[in-house]
């Protein structure tokens, strides 16, 4: 069996053959997994790398049956059931399961590709941080930059990666580069959260987005919904209405689509260029291939509505065909997934979250950091990462302190 993808997805569908009389072979092109939840602490200095990327040969040390390899997915013949790579030798497989996540849709903004940040992966969090450290810095030693609103920020995308990204970032310069600076100007920097809608959070109910955006104006995040950005340079964003704002960076978290390799297997694609699967998460005409995670659009068997590419739903699906291999293995039938939702949540700054549960009733506040706290530890692939960010999470909770805000030249 070939596993495709050492995302939350990926990894779930491997551990669960653990006891299974299968070969796994996983391929991811990164030796970590990442927690693509907490990118944005990285990229605000609040965590280190190690805290959001887990050595991937780490979580199958106990599994006999399993394989690693590190490299890159090229291409993947669903008829010739063979996947390319870019080192390795072509392999074959008797079940497929693709897990190989979302990347992201600059929905062809001009200049979004070549000038924007986004926030997806590790690589990302890392280039963000050094990008804004570097601007701190140099604007330190020539005020003029502050003029040209380089430190001035545009997340752009009103959703649970721009609200955390902003929020957090509003946190760092108020809290952190208040101090680090203290020959620059207390309004050096705006941060500024632009959302095409026409409010932020629209997955919310509206307490939550009222509450949402209180949190982030007392953080001094300058919300502006219902504004369109047109088009980016690397010192000016856009906008649609005509208004040229000073920024040096645009933080992208405003759309993802389905990997691109997802275009070449011949499929017919839903919204998002997800895959479709049936009620087993099988792929139509190819019922030994299973698509898992972000990279599938998953119909929810209680609502009829396709599930959001979440971190529970990616994990929860990967399992679940892992258990289907295994069932299939043994000569059982595959069973129908169902989906169990812990809610919708975000976290927006220090001690301030928000919940929404299946029936409606929400959650804000402390309680609300407490239940994203729970419900993400159990995304976490071990018990020992659990425990360690159980310390790096509080650590960094109580003490706030921003330690990876460093620039390491390599
Ligand atoms: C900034 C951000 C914040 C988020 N916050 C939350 C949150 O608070 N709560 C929540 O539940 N969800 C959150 N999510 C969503 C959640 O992280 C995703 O739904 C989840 O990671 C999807 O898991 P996956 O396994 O499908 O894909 P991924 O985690 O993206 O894993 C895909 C894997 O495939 C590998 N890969 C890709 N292409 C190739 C290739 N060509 N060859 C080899 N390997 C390849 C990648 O390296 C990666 O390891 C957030 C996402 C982002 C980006």
């Amino acid at each position: 069996m070939l596993v495709l993808g050492g995302g939350f997805a990926g990894i779930g569908a491997a551990q669960k053959l653990h006891k299974s009389d299968v070969d796994v072979v996983l391929v991811d092109k990164n030796d970590y997994h990442t927690f693509q939840p907490l990118l944005y602490q990285v990229a605000t200095g609040l965590l280190e790398q190690p805290a959001v990327g887990h050595p991937v040969r780490d979580l199958f040390h106990g599994q006999d049956n399993a394989r690693l390899h590190k490299d890159r997915v090229t291409a993947i013949d669903l008829d010739a059931r063979e996947v390319q790579f870019a080192e390795l030798e072509p392999l074959g497989y008797d079940f497929l399961v693709l897990g190989l996540g979302a990347e992201v849709n600059f929905f062809g903004v001009q200049g979004a590709a070549e000038h924007g940040f986004p926030l997806y992966t590790l690589p990302d969090a890392v280039r963000l941080k050094n990008h804004v450290l570097g601007l701190w810095e140099a604007a330190d030693k020539d005020r003029k930059l502050i003029d040209d609103g380089a430190l001035n920020v545009v997340v752009v995308g009103g959703g649970p990666t721009g609200v955390e990204t902003a929020g957090a970032l509003a946190e760092l310069y108020t809290g952190s580069f208040k101090k680090d600076y203290p020959d620059l100007p207390a309004d050096a920097g705006r941060i500024l959260l632009v959302e095409a809608g026409p409010e932020i959070f629209s997955m919310f109910k509206p307490d939550i987005r009222e509450y949402a955006v209180k949190a982030l104006t007392e953080r001094g995040v300058e919300v502006r919904a219902g504004e369109v950005v047109e088009s980016i340079t690397p010192l000016r964003v856009t906008l649609k209405s005509g208004e040229e704002l000073k920024a040096h960076t645009l933080v992208w978290g405003a759309g993802l689509q389905g990997n691109a390799l997802v275009q070449s297997l011949g499929l017919e694609l839903e919204r998002g260029n997800r895959i479709g699967v049936d009620a087993e998460l099988r792929v139509p005409s190819h019922p030994e291939v299973f698509a898992v995670g972000d990279i599938a659009a998953i119909t929810d068997a209680k609502t009829q509505q396709v599930l959001p590419q979440l971190g529970s739903v990616a994990l929860q699906s990967g399992e679940h065909v892992g258990e289907t291999i295994a069932r299939l293995v043994e000569g059982k039938e595959a069973k129908p997934f169902k989906y169990h939702d812990k809610g919708t949540m975000a976290a927006i700054g220090r001690g301030s979250a928000v919940v929404q549960m299946l029936g409606g009733r929400t959650m804000k506040g402390k309680l609300a950091a407490a239940a994203w706290m729970t419900v993400h530890l159990a995304l976490l692939p071990t018990n020992e990462s659990r425990a360690k960010a159980v310390v790096d999470w509080a650590g960094a909770g109580f003490t706030h302190q921003r330690s990876g805000r460093i620039t390491v030249d390599t």
